[in-house]
Parts: C-alpha cells; structure tokens; sequence
C-alpha cells in the first residue's frame, strides 16, 4: 500500500495554526508543511490593535512555541511564500523556488487590508493593520505623535481608536456611512459604541467623504474631507478587508467574494480545502454564502477540515460569534442579524451593561451584549442549541458577516 502523501497548508494564521494542531491530535503530524508568507512564527493577530499597541515592551504572542511544531514532526517554511499552485502536478511553488508535493493543499491565506485606491503606497504616516509588522509600525508611531485620524469606523478603526486615546493621543474617526459598525452590529448597539466613543472624548464624524490627498515627499500632508483641507498627522486606513484569494483565482479555482468551498470546505478541486476569511462557505441556516472575518470562524473550519482529511466528512454548523474590546466597551455578538423583520429585547438595566437580544418571531437569532459576559454566554448557549437547517434568516450574501478593518 503507498504511503499517504504529504498535506501542505498555506497560510501560517489563526486557520492554518488550528488546523496544524488539529492533524497532529489526528495522527498526521509528520505529513504537513506549513507554508508562511511572515518571517515571525504564527501570532494570534487581536492583540495587535489592543494590548501589543499599548505596552511597547509587549511581544507577540505566539500560537504555539517553535518547538512544538518540532516535536509535531510538521515542516514550518517561514518568509517563503507560496507564489502558485500547480494541480495538474499537484505541487505547489515557493518564492525562493522550491516545490513542494501535496496530496491535499489547505488555503489559508486570510485577507490583506483594504486601501483608498487614490492614495499612493509607501507614505510614511500612513498606515493598516493587519500584521505584525504593521502593528510595529503603528506603535512606533504612536509612541510620538500626538493625533491619530483614523479613516473607517469598524472593529479594527475603533479598537485602534480606544487604545490610542488612552494612550492620551488627539482622535478622530471619519466614517463614510450614516453609522459605525453598519456591516456588523444592530443600530442600537452601534448608537450606544458611537456614544461611549464621545465620551471618551474621540470626534467621531459620520457619513463624510475621504477624497483627494495632498503629499509632500513621502508624508501625507491633507486630506480632503467633505472637500476641505484637512491636516493629517498619521493616518489609519481601517476599510475593511479583501480576502486574498489571487493563488487560487491564478490556479482557476472558484472564487465569489473568496475562495468558494462546501460545507466540507472542499474547493472546487476536492484536493484543496480553503478555511478562514479567505473563504465563501454555505452558512448552514439559509444555505446561503457567507464570507466570516472571526478567530472563532477560523478555529472552526479550520476543525471541519481536520475532518474532512481524516475521511470523517461532517458538515460545518457552528455558530458564528466574535468580540471586540474597544476602550471601556467589552462587546461579544453571537448568531447572524436577519436584513429585516427583528424584533429587539434589551437584557439589563445598568447603561454600561447589557444584552440585546434579537428575535425573528418568538425565535432568537442573534444577541449583542456590552460587558456582559455572563448574560451572553447563556444567551450563546440558546443560539447553539437551537442551531438546526431550519432557514428563515435572510443574511445578505455578499456581505461578510463584519469586517474587521
Ligand atoms: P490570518 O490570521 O489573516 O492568516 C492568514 C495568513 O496567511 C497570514 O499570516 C498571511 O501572511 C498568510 N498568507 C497569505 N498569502 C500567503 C501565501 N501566498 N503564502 C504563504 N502565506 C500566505 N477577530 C476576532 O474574532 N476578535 C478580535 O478581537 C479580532 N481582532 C483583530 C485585530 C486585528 C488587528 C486583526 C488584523 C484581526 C482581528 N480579528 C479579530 C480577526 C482575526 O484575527 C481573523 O479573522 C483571523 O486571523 C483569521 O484567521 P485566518 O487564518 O483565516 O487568516
């Protein structure tokens, strides 16, 4: 009988680490390669727009120690990106030209961040979050400025924001939409961040329009801002993200808004599995496709094709949540928001913490609670218990659940 061949996964991240881990318990251990575009061993990525950028001491903290992929027997490759795949050979191509063999491929290449597509590359006070180096970046600077603009009011926008007012830094956030959060959280949750976040003394300015800039060498100097000159120390670009899905696309892999897999992550080609935000998955409870930008997301899938390798086929289910730490604002969303149709309950009398929960009918879909933990925890539990293909949510399919830039 052949030996079994060789699992490569692409993508050193939250899905490829969890997915390592899960093979090795699985017996596999000594079939994988992980192939990873950053120099560092995997990090977890949320520290980076809280804690890491706080404490200039504070190092990255590590999915696991080098020495357990070691002792794992799986081959790391690190600041070697993969730059194509071949499925008619079944190999796959490093930059620094080596090749590798696989039986099974797993993308997990997460997404890259968005940028404003006028705004040159390469500006030296301006700046993304996504890596560690970025965040390093970010730090650095934050350590001598006084003003941050910050450009996006989603997760990662706001949680840069909190972190840099206390910090004692000058804050703004400009937002294109009538409100934060739009693609993520309830209007009411999204009202309450808005007010916690002037309080705390940040100008949050809604529904104005980022346009032309104005450079000097490498710097930023303005922005145009509702089409007045507005002065820029450093900027942060929190747009949102784009799944990196260009080995894929180049390989002829479908692709809709990321890396487009079943509900056993199976891309196209059954040999490649894609898991994590840079996949489109059918949400199991309306079957429609849905793009996730969640740790839990990853961890998740990242299971499911665990066993998808191990020849146990058993579908995705799990329920979507996510947290976001923001300041004094502890947030956890569970369960997916329906378009229309919702009926609100508010859990909780204290202003500073509460759950809101939401219904479709006498049916709880979703629930949203501000620094309180236990309330959603219980309320989570609901969510998952009564997780069944029943499908009467009417998610929008093109729009990822939230994103984190
Ligand atoms: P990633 O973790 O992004 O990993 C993808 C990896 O693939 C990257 O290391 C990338 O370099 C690598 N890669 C890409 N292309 C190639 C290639 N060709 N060859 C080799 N490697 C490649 N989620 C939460 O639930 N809660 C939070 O509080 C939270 N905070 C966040 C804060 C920040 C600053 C960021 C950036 C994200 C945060 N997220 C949070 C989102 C969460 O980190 C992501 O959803 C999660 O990391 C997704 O895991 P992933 O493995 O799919 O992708």
């Amino acid at each position: 009988m052949s030996e079994p061949g060789l699992i490569v996964v692409i993508g050193g991240g939250h899905a490829g680490v969890q997915l390592c881990a899960g093979l090795v318990v699985a017996g596999h251990g000594a079939r994988v390669h992980l192939v990873c575009e950053e120099p560092e061993l995997p990090y977890q990525r949320p520290p980076l727009s809280k804690t890491f950028l706080k404490n200039p001491g504070e190092g990255l903290q590590l999915h696991r120690a080098e020495a357990w992929f070691g002792e794992a027997g799986i081959t790391v490759h690190r600041a070697d990106p993969a730059v194509a795949i071949d499925r008619a050979k079944r190999t796959i191509e490093l930059k620094s030209g080596a090749r590798l063999p696989y039986q099974h491929l797993v993308l997990a290449t997460g997404t890259r961040a968005r940028r404003l597509p006028h705004l040159p590359e390469g500006l030296c006070n301006v700046v993304v979050l996504r890596s560690a180096a970025d965040a390093e970046r970010l730090r650095d600077r934050l350590g001598s400025v006084s003003r941050l603009t910050v450009v996006g009011g989603g997760f990662i926008g706001l949680e840069v924001a909190a972190t840099a007012r206390a910090l004692g830094k000058a804050v703004e956030v400009l937002e294109a939409a009538p409100r934060l959060l739009l693609r993520s959280v309830s209007p009411e949750l999204a009202e309450h961040v808005l007010q916690v976040h002037r309080a705390s003394g940040i100008e949050v300015r809604l529904g104005v329009a980022v346009g032309g800039f104005e450079a000097e060498g490498d710097r930023l100097r303005a922005l145009a801002v509702d089409g007045v000159r507005h002065e820029i120390d450093t900027l942060l670009l929190g747009i949102g993200a784009v799944p990196e899905h260009g080995l894929a696309t180049q390989a002829g892999l479908d692709c809709d808004n990321g890396i487009v897999v079943d509900a056993f992550m199976r891309s196209s080609d059954p040999a490649i599995l894609a898991i994590g935000d840079c996949c489109s998955f059918p949400e199991p409870t309306s079957g429609r496709r849905l793009r996730l930008e969640s740790v839990q997301n990853a961890n998740d899938q990242a299971k499911t094709a665990v066993a998808t390798l191990s020849g146990q086929l058993a579908a995705h289910q799990a329920l979507p949540w996510f947290w976001s730490e923001q300041g004094s604002l502890r947030l956890q969303m569970a369960g997916l928001m329906p378009a229309k149709g919702v009926r609100h309950l508010r859990l909780g009398a204290s202003p500073a913490s509460f759950s809101l929960l939401h219904y479709v009918g006498d049916r709880l879909v979703s629930v949203e609670s501000v620094n309180a933990p236990v309330d959603h925890m219980a309320a989570r539990k609901l969510l998952e218990s009564q997780r069944s293909p029943a499908a009467h949510l009417a998610c929008d399919p093109a729009t990822p659940l939230k994103s984190w830039l």
